[in-house]
């Protein structure tokens, strides 16, 4: 049962009882009273034990000498004399009784007398009414599922309590964003000068950089409410029913300016018009065009500005980009080590940390790490050491709470047989020493059979520094290293298992991007092949676009496998000349199951 009307029937439900309850309080009087029948208020009278009957309608109100009172019904068709004689009263005794005849009416008699009938009126009657009230609102809004889910923070609802000072770095961001934050506090200073309140910025970067939170913070600094709204929301509803939801959501921000609307995750609803095949591309369509024509519809000093996140730029629609809409762009980069720094100072900030901890480390252990991995390296940190009844959270607990971020937490109940145990360790063995005889990889930082999210068994490596770009002789060794595992698995079993299959695919997942994406084949040249966004949007299988030739494809195909051929060939190398160090890694690991960066090393030096 949609919940408009479970709420609805809830309420009938409530009248109902009421109901029930108003009319039991008016019968109340009357069921402490005894009821008597004509007969035997016949025979009391003759009795003379009557003093007073009072008679309401049919109803009849005995009070006898002692004073107790009894009830009884005239029949309705007679008077009630007729029908005490009837029943043979002694009319003598009866002019000694004090009659009294009360007229018939008053509210109780009336809803005593009706209500019974009209109950069931009533309920039909409610329930008709609430159906019709909440089809009134017309047919395409669905009743109130078009109704945007729009939150209100701000001073008017939940007091947005987030500010630039909870946003670490982002500097140049948080500076173009100051200027949103003045036209929204003071407008007039700007529309005196002439100039039009922007209307849209359009917030770009990875997932969990801190576009949500920005946003946020923008909204609290010039303390107006926020009204926010997902783009997937909108790819899930019904057709016209999104572009209603955007209707509503502007009409609220408008009647409360100066306000924000955000809109998370535009790339949902915002995709280049006319890509893609069916499924709900129609309901895009309307709503991005309502979102459109609702910015334009703007007056010059509606003091309303759209803020829109997205991590996916590339995709966008070109309209939404256009001057008058999102024509103020703000890159939010991925974190440096400085940032990250900054970060984890903000996270620990409520958190009891010991003294000595090292946040400088931490960061340095965590590059490619965004925010949001950060808050909740922090976060896990705190669960170990609250999970271990510390009073502080240690350097050590955040330094396993990276791993854990990384990869997933540990499954140490996941049990191997002695052989599935060597072949992980061998296969691990062979990564790690792949990463060591390479010089341009990043140096192994653990190895572990212990399996740990998807994975059986890892070998991590970490690099020294940020790396703003890659090379080519880079991503060849990742290759190799990437094979290590399954050159190990064959160079020592000869025998090949399931465990390399992520690696497999890892590996041609990589070559095939160097040779289409990068240009990095000798032989087809400084050329990339295949439309890119097609290539994300909706998966290969589905739509890629072939801007190539099937001759160019098999090309393709044929670099790609080269690629592959030279890096197993480098790995299987390396494994065959080196063949007693990989035994002396995989024993280590079959025995203690991790080995670190600094035993590694050692044993790598011996
Ligand atoms: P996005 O919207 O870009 O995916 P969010 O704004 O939702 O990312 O960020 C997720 C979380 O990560 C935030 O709630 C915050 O705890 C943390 N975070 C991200 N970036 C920062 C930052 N620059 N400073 C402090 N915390 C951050
Ligand atoms: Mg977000
Ligand atoms: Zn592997």
């Amino acid at each position: 049962m949609p919940k408009f009307l479970t709420k609805h029937v809830i309420t009938i439900l409530i009248v109902i009882l009421a109901i029930a309850g108003f009319s039991a309080l008016l019968a109340s009087p009357f069921d402490k009273t005894e009821e008597v029948s004509l007969s035997k208020l016949v025979e009391e009278i003759n009795n003379g034990s009557v003093t007073q009957i009072r008679v309401e309608g049919n109803n009849l109100k005995i009070i006898l000498e002692d004073e107790t009172k009894q009830l009884s019904r005239k029949e309705a068709e007679s008077s009630l004399t007729e029908s005490l004689v009837n029943y043979g009263v002694n009319p003598e005794k009866l002019g000694a009784v004090n009659m009294e005849l009360k007229r018939e009416g008053g509210m109780a008699y009336w809803a005593g007398a009706i209500l019974p009938f009209m109950l069931p009126f009533l309920i039909i009657g409610l329930f008709l009414w609430f159906m019709l009230r909440s089809a009134q609102r017309g047919t395409s809004q669905a009743f109130t599922f078009a109704k945007a889910k729009a939150k209100l923070f701000g001073p008017q609802g939940k007091k947005q309590d987030v500010t630039f000072k909870d946003v670490a770095n982002a500097v140049e961001a948080k500076s173009e964003l100051l200027e949103i934050v003045e036209f929204l506090k003071r407008p007039k200073k700007f529309l005196d000068m002439g100039a039009t309140i922007p209307r849209g910025v359009l917030l770009m970067g990875a997932p969990g950089t801190g576009k949500t939170l920005l946003a946020r913070a923008v909204s609290g600094e010039a303390e107006v409410p926020f009204f926010s709204i997902s783009g997937s929301e909108f790819v899930e509803m019904f057709v016209g029913v999104g572009a209603a939801r955007v209707r509503d959501l502007f009409e609220t921000a408008k009647k409360s300016a100066p306000a924000i609307i955000f809109i998370d995750e535009i790339d949902a609803v915002g995709r280049l018009r006319g890509a893609g095949l069916g499924g709900g591309n129609d309901e895009r369509e309307q709503t991005l065009n309502q979102i459109l024509s609702e910015m334009d519809g703007f007056e010059r000093q509606t003091n309303v500005i759209v803020i829109a996140a997205t991590n996916r730029p590339d995709v966008l629609d070109p309209a939404l980009l256009r001057p008058g809409r999102f024509d103020r762009r703000v890159v939010i980069d991925e974190p440096d080590i400085k940032a990250r720094e900054e970060i984890l100072k903000i996270h620990a900030k409520d958190k009891p940390l010991v003294k000595n901890a090292d946040l400088h480390v931490v960061a340095q252990r965590t590059p490619g790490f965004s925010g949001a991995d950060l808050a909740s390296v922090m976060n896990e940190a705190a669960i170990l050491a609250a999970g271990n009844n510390q009073k502080t959270i240690t350097q050590n607990d955040i330094l396993i709470s990276i791993e854990k971020v990384l990869l997933g937490p540990e499954r140490r109940s996941h049990v191997y047989s002695k052989r599935e145990k060597e072949i992980a360790a061998y296969h691990e063995a062979g990564h790690a020493l792949v990463v060591h005889s390479l010089p341009h990889t990043d140096p192994v930082h653990k190895i572990s059979i212990i399996s740990r999210g998807k994975a059986a068994g890892y070998t991590l490596k970490l690099p020294l520094e940020d790396k703003h770009f890659r090379t080519k002789t880079e991503f060849v060794e990742e290759l190799a290293v990437m094979l290590g595992g399954y050159a190990a698995e064959k160079g020592v079993f000869n025998e090949l298992t399931t465990g390399a299959s992520s690696d497999l695919q890892k590996a041609s997942d990589l070559a095939r991007k160097m040779v289409m994406q990068y240009g990095m084949s000798d032989k087809l040249g400084p050329v990339t092949f295949g439309d890119r966004e097609e290539l994300v949007f909706l998966g290969k299988e589905l739509g890629e676009q072939k801007n190539y030739s099937e001759g160019t494809a098999q090309e393709i195909d044929k670099e790609v496998s080269k690629f592959i051929a030279s890096a197993l060939k480098t790995a299987q190398k390396i494994i065959k000349e080196r063949k007693e160090k990989l035994q002396q890694i995989a024993e280590v690991l079959v025995k203690k199951e991790t080995i670190d960066k600094k035993e590694f090393e050692e044993l790598m030096a011996t």
